[in-house]
């Protein structure tokens, strides 16, 4: 599709260092993204896929409109939090990162997105972490103490412009006997006995910290400068600080833009129809399906915090089968600039709400299909016939309410619904609908 000539095709994203919008540069770009993954030691949680889906949807809209686009998204396969449930389970850490990291890829493969161009591993990053670390060392940036290495925060006069940190926030870093200044942090981090993995490095053997492992894998795959840096706000502080800092210190302008996605936010009580406590992702894309779990990331703007409970899900669930319902009735061309509402929804700084509320107004069927498509939700244009034997229920079920015999037309509904299909009841007559 053409676009008209008048039309402004510059995309804004909100930057959390700028506190404003940034103009990307025009298509072809590069546009060169980085968004902190999952750290692996157990099935990930279903706020993980909301980085995950942003990352991948941000990419595919970038691509849809001509930019080049790099997209890595690394996994976190060392770290305290992996050693310190390798101790309680009783299984060595390395195995336990690497289930994990397979478990990662089934769960988000489920999601149907497709994969990022590059899944870098820490564990498979370490030469170039250990490189990272000692230029840090050398320039002074950095000390070395009993076997551990750390940032010196003193030296870097910007800590705290991303996050807003105060310095009560900042001491609360592990402390550690070894620090010049308390909000100092760890670069490099000796062996502990109960850590069955080390590396060696120029300071003893041990294992990098979380903060560099991140400047280390974006540096080595997009350069000192890139354009986009993505992740929760949790995030913010100290991971995002402290990865600034690292690279800034050592002279790289690193990410243009920090993206900061809003947090899931779940509430006990709320949950505890379908999923209970338990909000792995895997267990959520079982209870609702991958097009429910799409269609409610969509409906939230990015850098929002958004409710997950039941009653969202159920929500979300109810706009997806509205948008599938679209390819059940008569198309109807769209009026011109539809798709131009839409895509200055997107290039408005990613609004999906709004570009999800233009969807909804459309009865053409092309149009909403390449709108779906650019969501990894081009299944719901896909109309799909009940076989024959849910056909004679529904038929059966007509009949039985033709003749008032509700308990019968009951019954038949049941049966029907276990062979996988719902009967929708309208003003002629009904339909067949796959439960999903
Ligand atoms: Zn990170």
């Amino acid at each position: 599709m053409q676009w008209p000539p008048d039309y402004d095709r510059s995309m804004r994203l909100y930057d959390s260092l700028t506190r404003r919008l940034v103009e990307l540069p025009s298509p072809p770009g590069p546009i060169r993204i980085y968004v902190c993954g999952s750290t692996v030691y157990q099935r990930i949680h279903v706020g993980n896929s909301r980085p995950f889906v942003l990352g991948m949807w941000l990419r595919s809209w970038l691509r849809h409109t001509g930019y080049d686009v790099t997209f890595v998204h690394n996994i976190t396969d060392v770290d305290d939090k992996v050693y310190a449930e390798s101790v309680k389970q009783g299984v060595p850490s390395r195995e336990l990162s690497e289930r994990a990291t397979a478990w990662f890829f089934e769960d988000t493969d489920a999601l149907g997105l497709g994969r990022p161009d590059l899944e870098p591993r820490a564990t498979e990053t370490i030469p170039e972490i250990v490189e990272f670390i000692q230029e840090l060392v050398d320039g002074e940036k950095a000390y070395v103490a009993n076997g551990d290495v750390y940032f010196s925060v003193a030296g870097f006069p910007e800590y705290g412009s991303l996050s807003g940190a105060r310095l009560e926030e900042m001491v609360t870093q592990e402390t550690s006997e070894l620090k010049r200044d308390q909000r100092d942090f760890a670069l490099w981090k000796s062996q502990k006995p109960h850590e069955d993995a080390a590396w060696d490095s120029p300071w003893g053997p041990g294992r990098p910290g979380w903060h560099i492992e991140c400047s280390a894998m974006a540096e080595k795959f997009l350069g000192p400068e890139f354009e986009i840096h993505g992740g929760g706000n949790d995030l913010r502080f100290p991971h995002h600080e402290n990865e600034l800092a690292q690279s800034r210190s050592l002279g790289h302008a690193f990410a243009k833009i920090w993206m900061h996605n809003g947090m899931l936010e779940l509430d006990a009580a709320k949950m505890s129809k379908s999923l209970g406590n338990v909000v792995a992702l895997q267990s959520v894309l079982e209870v609702w399906g991958r097009e429910a779990l799409l269609v409610f990331h969509l409906s939230g703007a990015w850098s929002k915090p958004v409710d997950f409970d039941d009653h969202v899900m159920q929500q979300a669930s109810a706009r997806a089968d509205r948008l599938r319902d679209v390819f059940r009735g008569a198309h109807q061309a769209a009026a011109e600039c539809s798709w131009e509402r839409f895509s200055a929804a997107l290039d408005d700084d990613f609004n999906t709400p709004a570009a999800l509320a233009v969807m909804h107004e459309w009865r053409d069927h092309d149009l909403l299909r390449r709108a779906l498509g650019v969501f990894g939700l081009e299944s719901l244009a896909e109309t799909d016939q009940a076989p024959p034997e849910a056909a004679a229920l529904a038929d059966r079920r007509h009949a039985a309410r033709e003749a008032r015999d509700f308990d019968e037309a009951d019954r038949l509904r049941a049966e029907l619904e276990e062979t996988g299909w719902e009967v929708r009841d309208e003003a002629q007559g009904y339909r067949l609908v796959r439960i999903r």
